[in-house]
């Protein structure tokens, strides 16, 4: 089965990764909404995040909680959005976007952002992850 974030979780692909842990992993949107568009996803494969056992659905989202903060500080937005679409890739993920006003929560507006701006952003939220 060729499911693109069972092959970044196993890194096979690489990824703009900003932090993992045993379970899970974060990496940078290469098609972001703004710059700093985080997806979080559990390296098992579950197809949605509604499907994912009660245990992993409630890790998941602390996690997306713990990374807010310091998201919010590193790229100086006023909230961090949370999207759970899912039409993209079949493999549970949750899109943590930083937001300037309302309204920018639309995959039309996504953009691919060079490898140079996703390399600084990475470096960026590494750093500021390193604590989570
Ligand atoms: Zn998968």
């Amino acid at each position: 089965m060729n499911c693109l974030f069972c092959e970044i979780a196993n890194k096979k692909i690489a990824s703009f990764k900003v932090w993992e842990n045993e379970d899970f992993l974060a990496f940078l949107d290469i098609a972001p909404i703004n710059p700093g568009h985080v997806l979080l996803i559990p390296k098992k494969h579950t197809k949605d995040v509604f499907s994912l056992s009660d245990d992993v659905y409630d890790k998941i989202f602390q996690i997306a909680k713990k990374i807010v903060k310091p998201l919010k500080k590193a790229t100086l937005a006023k909230k961090i959005g949370l999207v759970v679409e899912g039409f993209g890739v079949p493999h549970a993920h949750i899109h943590l976007v930083p937001t300037y006003k309302g309204n920018e929560l639309n995959p039309e507006r996504a953009k691919k952002a060079s490898s140079a701006d996703l390399k600084k952003m990475q470096k960026i939220l590494l750093n500021s992850f390193k604590h989570l």
